[in-house]
């Protein structure tokens, strides 16, 4: 049997009543199978003497004797207990918080067990959470030595490596470990390989079962390394197996149209906005026009992931593609995140390509009923050819007549249902998908299995580097002054903040309070305007307008501006509490400033009070380097694996044991080996036993490139 097989209700086990199968169902726990795959979080080594006066190097896991009782914390009917113990090498004490009944188990002369966390406070060695297995009298009591007593332990609690599993609330440790005991036991033996023999040879993996086992109830560190190691690249190797084959099913989807033989050349449409364009494109910018060219004149879907830095010039990449798109008589749908950034991409559609009678629409959430009822018509009809908003673009009730091609812009903003689900409006329709945030490498080889990307590497010539400065709230006065210099000179600013309101028990500047005080105290003469996500859209949309016109010369607002918004007069970045944000948000943040060609400048201004390391660390990052893809890496670094920008996005990933940060190395190697497999046997006809569909069952709703 697989794994996956074992679909046996739980209530076969022993001691497994209504409640424990209520809350194990709750943690999506309902089979034998499920039970046996819900992996442990971290393992417990109760199989060596650990002393107490080696609490330091980490737990204790020794033999104490009980010594004497003491209460403290008196308060009406109830008090604490504290149990003084000692073993072989020092003494300690067991403090029992609301425990009393502590008193009974903890017999002063007797012999325990312990394994606890121990630190040094207030002049003895303090315990508060433990747990104990009392000695048997009569045979333990005759054994000396501490660490025979340990390791002879009846293998319950102790005398092992124990497992310690994620919990849901009304499950205790011990139940699992008893359940998962009990299934392992019926059921392990029987487990069949799910990786190809070849693999399991080659690498010297271990058996299914035993790996099962191991994982869970490990004879030694070792082999529970070796464990981990075999659950993680079987798990890695599917995750390849069913990205190949989805690749495979994309290639294999023939069309008739595109232009074939146009080796990438502009078509007449694209060529029009190039000669209206007032500035040439970037080399970047040409170089993946032409490749998007391509694979929109090929036979089989694009699925492309443009990647390039922030005011590298993506949207009119975009426009380039979405030109072709039309020109081959398709319809074009841009997906954004937010409607600011959606009705500005609109802006600029109608400027740049209503002129060469491509027919725009902007299509939000917020469209009021009958203007959008005409505008969903015109779009099923084919009135409409590129069609630009947010997430209402994939609505129920949205249709197109026949979606060529989609862009998704700032990409990472989006889930993969998101995408999915404006996939789905067209018959296979190409992928551009757009991000300023670079995505490491593992993860495009996940979550992105099967997708294409592109980078652009240059920005618009012209442009100055952004001068950026670390300013201590005690100086914020500087900045504001120099901020006033460049009003003066006609340029307009942003500041930003991380809270919409005042929150008295954070104590920090929020934008609405920050908006007041810039227009009435630090910059009078010039008007001043707040955004921010709880404004309606309308408003918002009049702010943008008038800072983008520049009747309004300061700009207030939370992160909502992070993604896409673009006013080239605008030169000063001041970030407020600077040290409450993301990398990668500022990053975004000082993006907004010098897209223009004069010199632009960001300001961190953070206080000193709530400065940690690791904000510190981010702060210098911000300062040293200009690069997106430098600083994507130190975020990687600083937030380690698991926490990084993309992450997110490998939530949806079926992933039970492994992490395609953490453990990168294994997933390329299962990724080649699992194409070789695809390549020599693309139907797995050889491979049937290894039921890929079956192992895989938990990954319905994953798709690789989300379509
Ligand atoms: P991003 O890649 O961050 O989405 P945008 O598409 O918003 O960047 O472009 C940033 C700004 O650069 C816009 O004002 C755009 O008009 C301008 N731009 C784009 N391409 C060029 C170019 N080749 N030369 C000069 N300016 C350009
Ligand atoms: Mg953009």
């Amino acid at each position: 049997m697989f794994l996956r097989e074992l679909t046996m209700s739980i209530d076969s086990l022993k001691g497994v009543g209504p409640v424990a199968l209520h809350s194990l169902a709750k943690g999506g726990i309902c089979s034998i199978g499920a039970l046996l795959s819900h992996y442990p979080r971290t393992w417990e080594d109760r199989s060596r003497y650990v002393p107490l006066k080696d609490f330091h190097s980490g737990p204790v896991c020794t033999v104490v004797q009980v010594m004497a009782h003491d209460w403290f914390n008196f308060r009406e009917r109830t008090r604490d207990l504290k149990v003084y113990v000692e073993d072989a090498s020092a003494k300690g004490v067991l403090l029992c918080f609301k425990r009393p009944f502590m008193e009974k188990q903890l017999v002063v002369g007797r012999y325990y067990r312990l394994w606890g966390a121990f630190q040094y406070k207030f002049g003895e060695l303090q315990c508060a959470s433990f747990e104990v297995e009392a000695l048997a009298e009569r045979t333990e009591y005759n054994l000396i030595d501490p660490a025979t007593i340990v390791n002879q332990a009846p293998k319950r609690h102790f005398g092992r490596i124990l497992p310690v599993y994620p919990l849901s609330k009304t499950l205790t440790q011990s139940m699992l470990r008893r359940f998962i005991e009990q299934a392992l036991n019926q059921y392990a033996d029987h487990l069949e390989e799910e990786l190809p023999g070849y693999l399991i040879q080659r690498d010297q993996l271990l058996p299914k079962s035993q790996a099962i086992r191991a994982i869970h109830f490990p004879g030694s560190l070792e082999e529970l390394e070796q464990a981990r190691h075999t659950l993680i690249y079987a798990e890695l190797f599917y995750l390849e197996v069913l990205v190949g084959k989805r690749a495979k099913e994309r290639r294999s989807v023939q069309r008739t149209t595109g232009c074939p033989g146009s080796a990438g050349a502009l078509l007449p449409l694209q060529q029009r906005l190039l000669e209206r364009l007032p500035f040439r494109l970037t080399q970047g910018q040409t170089e993946v026009i032409r490749i998007i060219n391509q694979d929109l004149d090929g036979p089989s879907p694009m699925a492309r992931l443009l990647q390039g830095d922030v005011g590298s010039g993506k949207t009119l990449v975009s426009f380039f593609a979405a030109l072709r798109g039309v020109e081959l008589g398709g319809q074009v749908a841009l997906m954004a995140p937010t409607e600011l950034l959606a009705r500005q991409h609109g802006e600029n559609a109608a400027r740049l390509l209503e002129p060469l009678g491509v027919r725009p629409a902007f299509l939000t959430g917020n469209l009021k009923t009958a203007g959008r009822t005409q505008l969903l018509k015109r779009l099923a009809s084919g009135e409409i050819d590129f069609v630009i908003g947010t997430h209402a673009l994939f609505s129920k009730d949205v249709q197109y007549k026949n979606l060529r091609l989609v862009v998704v812009d700032e990409q990472h903003r989006f889930g993969v249902l998101q995408r999915q689900a404006i996939m789905a409006k067209g018959d296979h329709p190409d992928l551009l998908m757009m991000s300023a945030t670079p995505i490491p490498r593992t993860l495009a080889l996940t979550v992105f299995g099967d997708l294409d990307i592109s980078t652009i590497r240059d920005l618009p010539p012209g442009r100055k580097p952004i001068e950026t400065h670390l300013a201590r709230e005690s100086n914020e006065a500087k900045v504001y002054d120099f901020v006033r210099h460049e009003l003066a000179a006609g340029r307009q600013a942003y500041f930003v903040y991380p809270l919409i309101e005042a929150d008295e028990r954070k104590g920090i500047k929020d934008a609405q309070s920050m908006a007041t005080r810039l227009a009435q105290q630090i910059f009078p003469q010039y008007p001043v305007a707040l955004v921010h996500s709880k404004l309606d859209e309308e408003e918002k949309r009049r702010t943008m307008e008038d800072f983008r016109s520049g009747a309004i010369c300061i700009l207030v607002a939370t992160s909502v501006v992070e993604v896409g918004v673009d006013v080239p007069n605008a030169n000063c970045m001041v970030i407020e509490h600077a040290e409450r944000f993301g990398l990668s948000a500022l990053h975004q943040l000082r993006g907004r400033v010098g897209r223009g060609d004069t010199q632009s400048y960001c300001f961190l201004v953070y206080s000193d009070a709530v400065l940690t390391d690791e904000s510190k660390a981010r702060l210098k990052v911000m300062l040293e380097t200009p690069d997106g893809f430098v600083i994507a890496e130190q975020d990687l670094k600083l937030r380690g694996p698991g926490h990084i920008t993309g992450t997110e996005q490998s939530g949806y990933l079926p992933l039970e044991i492994a992490d395609p940060i953490r453990d990168a190395a294994l997933l390329e190697l299962a990724r080649i080996d699992a194409f070789a497999m695809l390549e020599q046997d693309p139907d797995l006809s050889h491979h049937e036993h290894l039921q890929v569909a079956h192992v895989l069952s938990r990954t319905a709703p994953f798709s690789p490139i989300g379509i």
